[in-house]
């Protein structure tokens, strides 16, 4: 396990990360806890160092920078570890299974050797006590011989139990890369998934959306979090109801959402989005004794297509203007990046 500090020590690295989270902007969740705890006992240096840069900048860091860093720097790094456990799983049945392979061979050999030598023996010149002693000797070979096929079936069986494990894996591979509340893909998940889908040197035939929901805070003010987190979950669904299996959402923030369209245009962008921000405006929340929360949701969208050497990120930039945008035109809307003058 990573974190090997006692119950002792690691209460006096919480409470002092706590103490340096408290004046950031970011919420007290677990994806702020793993960040500080891991800065504070000191076992992430490439965490550390870009922390280090923020706040020497005198960065307050918001939750979308805290999901960031999180996505970055600790998801990565399990995706990685399990990539390698995968391998190294890989590499180890193929191993034991060539080395069953060519003892079954060495001993089909040996009794091959054998069966030559009995006909020998027991021909016209052959003595046929030498025979009955090969024979008990043949006898001998085909018990390896069946030992060794338990052999195989037992590894067979192993391969099996393996196979299990790497699911498993590739289960808690996935984990990572998702935001448990919704489902959808974080920031590192929707890097991974667009990088799949799209060569990010050319980004040209890509279209963007960034979406955030309005008010939200004064939403889970009014009616608490456990209704905001339905309202969270509803738009996610939205999201994953109107894209198509090439799209890509991800939940990037609190209550921020961001949409990858490879081959879309800025009008098939400002169409979706215009389709999620109605759905999302009609969409009924109900509370868990079943009455209806009476509040309307709303969205604002940005959307914004790719341009000779854009990156993911000045993509994402673009559509933010775009959505900064929209909340400034009064919110529950769509603005289009083009509308912005050049940067
Ligand atoms: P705007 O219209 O300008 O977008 O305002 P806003 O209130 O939506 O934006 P702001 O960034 O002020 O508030 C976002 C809120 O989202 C603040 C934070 O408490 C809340 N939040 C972040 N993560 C979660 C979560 O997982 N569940 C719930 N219920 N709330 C969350
Ligand atoms: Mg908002």
């Amino acid at each position: 396990m990573r974190y090997q500090q006692s119950r002792e020590e690691s209460a006096a690295i919480l409470r002092q990360a706590l103490q340096l989270m408290s004046p950031h902007q970011a919420g007290y969740h677990p994806l702020s806890y793993a960040v500080w705890y891991e800065h504070v006992a000191d076992l992430n240096p490439a965490l550390t160092q870009e922390l280090a840069r923020l706040l020497a900048a005198e960065n307050l860091l918001s939750d979308t920078e805290i999901c960031r860093l999180h996505a970055l720097h600790i998801a990565a790094r399990d995706v990685q570890t399990f990539e390698l456990a995968q391998q190294e799983l890989r590499e180890l049945i193929g191993k034991t299974e060539q080395d069953t392979l060519d003892a079954g061979a060495t001993v089909q050999r040996f009794s091959d050797c054998l069966e030559d030598a009995r006909e020998r023996l027991s021909g016209p010149d052959g003595s046929a006590s030498a025979a009955r002693v090969i024979c008990d000797v043949l006898e001998r070979a085909a018990l390896v011989q069946s030992t060794l096929r338990s052999l195989q079936e037992q590894l067979a069986r192993q391969r099996d139990e393996v196979a299990t494990v790497m699911e498993r894996l590739e289960r808690a591979q996935i984990e990572p890369l998702r935001d448990p509340l919704t489902g959808l893909n974080n920031l590192y998940g929707f890097k991974r998934a667009v990088e799949a889908r799209k060569d990010p040197q050319d980004l040209t035939e890509v279209a963007f959306l960034a979406v955030d929901i309005d008010y939200f805070k004064r939403i889970n003010d009014t009616h608490g979090h456990v209704i905001g987190d339905k309202v969270l979950k509803r738009v996610a669904e939205i999201l994953s109801e109107q894209l198509t299996s090439e799209d890509v959402a991800a939940r990037v923030g609190g209550d921020e959402f961001m949409v990858f369209m490879p081959g879309g245009t800025l009008a098939a962008a400002a169409a979706l989005a215009e389709k999620i921000r109605g759905c999302v405006q009609r969409t009924l929340i109900v509370r868990a004794d079943g009455t209806q929360f009476a509040g309307e949701v709303t969205l604002s969208i940005g959307a914004a297509t790719g341009r000779p050497g854009d990156t993911i990120e000045s993509l994402r930039h673009n559509a933010d203007v775009a959505l900064y945008g929209a909340k400034a035109a009064g919110r529950n809307r769509v603005v289009l990046a083009h509308d912005r003058a050049p940067s």
